[in-house]
């Protein structure tokens, strides 16, 4: 069922405060709860207004985003507090997730041993285990959407986000789709196969991989040629990028890099790998003397920070993602313009939105 609607302003209840970050689809920003001076996050999403646009999101993906974030509350995974709509606009109220990228906190370090990596990778195979478990796939992790509760803590709490790509597969049906970041999707996604929640696993196989060796593994000069090592599966652990690499971790990640989805290791597997759950003494000892391979890893990350601010130049990022993967799929001029015409007028005050709450709470 869905939400029923509640005629409120989102500004009645929220005052609206500076922007925390933004994605193709608009921005996203700091909120403070008028009543109790709770800070939030308001993720601000534009809408398409016809067959004809090309900007904003389709209404029927927000819905499901909305879904998806409300059948899922786990530690790990941003909550969803409130949803405001209008015409034009989505307003999702979510937790405020102030630690930054996981990838940035640790860019920073000194120094890293697979043990405090492995703290923070368990915490995102729980959550994506519970998700799983609720028959939902996210198909779209990557470093950019791993974030951190807070910082200043020794170990602060992972929070996985963005859902905009999610599904919650229903028994017995197939669901298939194109979406993702080239480097991180699996070869089912690239050969337009049914996709599972495996799909996310091969994702997870791929941000170890990095983490361990600040090197990506299917990497190419271009897209197309990143998209046909995934598909031929061509990667390999260079002995020089992996030396202080234990045994264990490569093979947490061999079981995660496999083709066929059934062979691939789930998320409740993966949980009880040696590496992330040892059993032994000697299996201990090598996480702690293993270590991160801390110099090109911050390389890998200030690459990863330069490439992001440059695609903001495109409003259509997510257009040309696609055509990447869509081959045949050719955007005009005229599109694209429309594009950038779309951008300036469908501003919305967000005093004009709706409060739409969710069907869990009355
Ligand atoms: P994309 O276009 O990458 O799919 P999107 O439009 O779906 O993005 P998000 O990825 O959800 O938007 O958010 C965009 C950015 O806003 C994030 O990269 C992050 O920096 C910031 N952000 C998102 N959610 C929160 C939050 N709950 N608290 C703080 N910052 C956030």
């Amino acid at each position: 069922t869905m939400a029923t609607f509640k005629l409120e302003n989102v500004e009645d209840l929220y005052e609206i405060g500076e922007v925390l970050g933004s994605g193709h689809f608009g921005q996203v920003r700091e909120v403070r709860e008028r009543t109790t001076g709770q800070r939030w996050a308001g993720k601000f999403l534009k809408v398409r207004r016809g067959a004809g646009s090309w900007l904003g999101v389709e209404r029927k993906n927000v819905e499901k985003e909305v879904e998806v974030l409300q059948s899922l509350q786990h530690p790990n995974i941003m909550a969803l507090r409130d949803v405001f709509e209008s015409k034009a606009e989505v307003v999702l109220i979510v937790e405020l997730i102030s630690g930054g990228e996981l990838f940035d906190f640790i860019a920073e370090k000194e120094s890293l041993s697979e043990s405090e990596g492995i703290d923070f990778l368990k915490q995102i195979l729980h959550g994506v285990s519970y998700m799983h478990s609720k028959n939902i796939g996210h198909f779209d992790l990557k470093p950019e959407n791993i974030m951190l509760s807070a910082r200043g803590e020794p170990l602060p709490d992972i929070k996985i986000i963005d859902f905009g790509m999610a599904h919650h597969f229903i028994q017995g049906e197939e669901y298939k789709s194109m979406g993702g970041t080239p480097q991180y999707i699996a070869p089912e996604v690239i050969n337009y196969e049914p996709l599972g929640t495996a799909t996310d696993m091969w994702s997870i196989g791929v941000i170890t991989y990095i983490l361990l060796s600040g090197l990506s593994p299917f990497q190419g000069n271009t897209d197309e040629e990143t998209l046909r090592n995934i598909v031929d599966m061509i990667y390999e652990f260079d002995d020089h990028h992996f030396r202080r690499t234990s045994t264990m971790a490569k093979d947490f990640i061999q079981q995660l890099l496999v083709k066929d989805q059934i062979k691939r290791m789930t998320a409740d597997e993966s949980l009880l790998h040696p590496w992330i759950k040892p059993l032994t003494r000697t299996q201990v000892a090598n996480r702690n003397h293993s270590s991160i391979n801390m110099k090109n890893f911050k390389k890998f990350n200030a690459k990863r920070k330069w490439k992001m601010s440059y695609n903001m130049v495109f409003a259509c990022n997510r257009l040309f993602r696609l055509q990447l993967l869509c081959k045949h799929s050719t955007l005009e001029d005229q599109e694209l313009r429309q594009c950038e015409s779309d951008q300036e007028d469908t501003e919305t005050k967000p005093a004009s939105l709706i409060r739409r709450r969710p069907s869990n709470s009355s």
